[in-house]
């Protein structure tokens, strides 16, 4: 597998980045993961405008031109096996003398890798899986696609250590997210999901779900959403890039509805496979 690092394309074992990366010492970075189905990458152009928002959020210009994205990107795909990918790419304020205070001039790192995309358990789609939830102990930038992510890594481990899979997050008492997704909740048959703003992170998933309730008639809300509204919960999902849609059927040891993926989901999931084969077929 070749990954690319600033402007080159070399093996993962020769890629090095100093010591003295802003990313390393600071977490001063930011990054994406997008999926590649068929070889045909999945929303590029919208990872890519979150990317130049996440970049001016910390004050950091852009290395690369989206068509340089897209070309190094496809490259890097073109050099790795297999036709369902995930791309990771990072960008940091690079290496400096440590010092708070940005360096001048910057000279980014810029870092981008693939790897195969796994299929999800089949389990997680014929049982769902087990969430609890946490208080929200981020910071206020949730928006921003931080490569810091200390405290959604001790959330997460938290979720496994108590036998789940993700900790859905709760801020004065309104869900934002989970450690690494977003949230939505089926309520009477009407879908809902948190609000965007600074406290969670505008994911592609999420509004692509948004998208395919809309043409499917399916109605959908975003509204506030409390620790009351979890428990009253029909149905539960969890959505990312490399995970889809996945059935949350446990919440803090209590089943979720009638305990399996729900209706509302099942529908959701072939509107959302659809869309998929149709990004694969080109
Ligand atoms: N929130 C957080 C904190 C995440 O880390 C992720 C994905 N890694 C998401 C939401 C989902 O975003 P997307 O659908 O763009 O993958």
């Amino acid at each position: 597998a070749l990954v690319y690092l600033n402007g080159e394309f070399l093996p993962l074992a020769q890629a090095k980045v100093s010591v003295l990366d802003r990313g390393f010492l600071f977490g001063d970075g930011v990054y994406e993961v997008i999926p590649v189905y068929g070889g045909h990458f999945f929303r590029l152009s919208l990872h890519l405008q979150r990317l130049e928002h996440s970049l001016q959020a910390i004050h950091l210009e852009n290395p690369l031109s989206p068509s340089q994205w897209r070309e190094v990107l496809q490259r890097l795909v073109a050099r790795n096996e297999g036709l369902d990918q995930a791309v990771y790419l990072q960008v940091t304020r690079g290496p400096a003398a440590r010092d708070h205070a940005f360096p001048q001039p910057v000279e980014p790192t810029v870092f981008a890798m693939s790897n195969p995309l796994k299929p999800l358990p089949t389990e997680w789609r014929l049982k769902g899986v087990a969430a609890v939830t946490r208080e929200d102990i981020r910071w206020k930038y949730c928006h921003i696609k931080s490569v810091a992510l200390l405290a959604n890594i001790l959330l997460r481990q938290e979720a496994i250590e108590a036998g789940a899979q993700e900790a859905l997050l709760l801020r004065d008492e309104q869900l934002t997210e989970g450690a690494a997704s977003n949230v939505f909740i089926v309520r009477g048959g009407v879908l809902a999901t948190p609000p965007k703003g600074p406290f969670l992170l505008s994911g592609i998933t999420r509004d692509l779900i948004l998208e395919l309730a809309g043409e499917g008639g399916i109605p959908c809300r975003e509204r506030v959403i409390t620790a009351w509204d979890l428990t009253q919960a029909d149905e539960l999902w969890l959505t990312s890039s490399t995970r889809e849609i996945v059935p949350v059927t446990r919440l803090d040891g209590i089943e979720v509805g009638s305990g399996k993926p729900g209706p509302l989901w099942g529908q959701m999931d072939i509107l959302y496979q659809e869309y998929k084969a149709r990004v694969r077929a080109g």
